[in-house]
């Protein structure tokens, strides 16, 4: 880890009474939050040569074949299937373990909405349980609870920088014939658990190329198995006499020169992480998703917990606004899936309160900012003491922004 840690109290407290932007005052960020997808020479010659060359009408041809290659490579998998989206990914990873209207699919309360539907889609019912309340992610602990005559699979991502604890639930499930989906759209091939890839833990796991995702191509996605039944069934399922779900290989030629700037963006957006949880360290409003031992994150969002006691009440929304108007990409979280959902369209294992802690506390600050290291962090910090400072005044200012509109 190249991390070294800073002397935040000297560089943050430049300029504490200024106002913040919603206030009138200089946005912290002057040339607002960084973009993504980041145009480069590399992407700008992709798009040339594709177009020179014609391939950018082509359905399968070199591009294709690398990303699946290197996705077989980099995920120690034999079966690549490349997908239209993450969200298809899920559906046909469903599908590829046979899931139907009399089976239970566990999945965190706390999770991708997508994921919730695609199982009901299915016609099966998805069986919430809840969330660790310092990691964030699917507490395992209490999955075997959640087992009946019914389950067909667990459905889990690693999410917000965090990382399920995979060898405990893979254990759980192989005692109980239980099959995963590894949803691993949110973390890229640089993220490891206990020295494995994230995304080799499960029956059949899942990677999304969405627009904001850490490997783009606009949309996209893949299907991972080593399971030739799964991989077959999805083949059927996909092939109409022509595929239903694809990925083009002008998509493809943008992702693979992505696949080879992927561990030097990694070892940035990882700096920049760690250095947002040294400056948020002492009582800071907000708290980092803590890490597993012996596990590598990624980051497509940084997770954090919000406290809006330590920010004299404003709350979780505003504060995004306010952070948002000083250039830091920061939002809400996801809404928790038995807030959003009538209640017999799933199953409830306990009471949920992390989730429900969750779903009024979660906050995710997006991946390029972290691209910027100590500096990014140094402005969030700045960000944090400006608000904080004027914390009293932007609650009054912001209308309160109602929780039934958020979904
Ligand atoms: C983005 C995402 C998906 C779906 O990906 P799309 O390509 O946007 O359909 C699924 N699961 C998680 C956890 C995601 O973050």
């Amino acid at each position: 880890m190249v991390f070294q840690p800073t002397c935040y109290d000297v560089m943050s407290h430049t300029s504490p009474t200024e106002k913040p932007a919603l206030l009138g005052g200089t946005p912290v960020v002057s040339e607002g939050p960084p973009p993504w997808p980041i145009s480069d020479a590399v992407i700008a010659s992709v798009f040339m040569r594709l177009q020179s060359s014609g391939a950018w009408g082509k359905y399968h041809a070199e591009h294709t074949q690398e990303l699946i290659s290197t996705l077989q490579e980099q995920y120690q998998t034999e079966q690549v299937l490349l997908t239209s989206s993450g969200t298809a990914a899920v559906e046909l990873a469903l599908r590829g373990l046979n899931v139907g209207a009399e089976d239970e699919v566990i999945l965190a309360a706390y999770e991708f909405k997508a994921n919730f539907t695609n199982v009901a889609l299915l016609g099966a019912t998805p069986v919430l349980v809840d969330i660790d309340r310092e990691s964030g992610q699917l507490d395992v602990d209490q999955v075997a609870a959640a087992f009946s005559a019914r389950t067909k699979a667990i459905l889990t991502s690693h999410l917000h920088g965090g990382k399920v604890d995979m060898v405990r639930l893979r254990s759980l499930a192989d005692e109980h014939n239980i099959a995963i989906i590894e949803d691993c759209c949110q973390v890229s091939s640089c993220a490891k658990i206990d020295g494995c890839v994230a995304g080799s833990f499960g029956d059949v796991a899942v990677l999304s190329f969405g627009g904001s995702k850490i490997l783009t191509s606009g949309r996209g996605g893949a299907v991972l198995t080593n399971r030739a039944d799964i991989a077959q069934r999805i083949r059927l399922y996909n092939q109409r006499g022509n595929e239903a779900y694809p990925l083009s290989e002008m998509q493809a030629a943008v992702l693979v020169p992505q696949l080879n700037l992927l561990e030097e963006r990694h070892q940035r957006r990882m700096v920049g992480a760690e250095f947002i949880r040294e400056v948020t360290r002492n009582g800071a409003c907000v708290r980092p998703f803590s890490q597993r031992p012996n596990t590598i994150p990624d980051y497509y969002k940084l997770g954090m917990w919000y406290d809006e006691t330590l920010m004299d009440g404003l709350s979780r929304d505003q504060f995004c606004v306010a952070m948002r108007a000083e250039g830091i990409p920061i939002d809400s979280g996801f809404s928790s899936l038995h807030r959003t959902h009538a209640r017999r369209r799933f199953r409830q294992v306990g009471e949920l309160d992390n989730a429900d802690y969750a779903h009024g506390a979660v906050v995710v600050l997006h991946h390029p900012f972290l691209l910027n290291g100590q500096q990014a962090a140094n402005q969030f910090r700045e960000a944090l003491d400006k608000i904080q400072e004027h914390a009293t005044i932007l609650s009054a200012a912001l209308i309160p922004q109602s929780e039934s509109g958020r979904d």
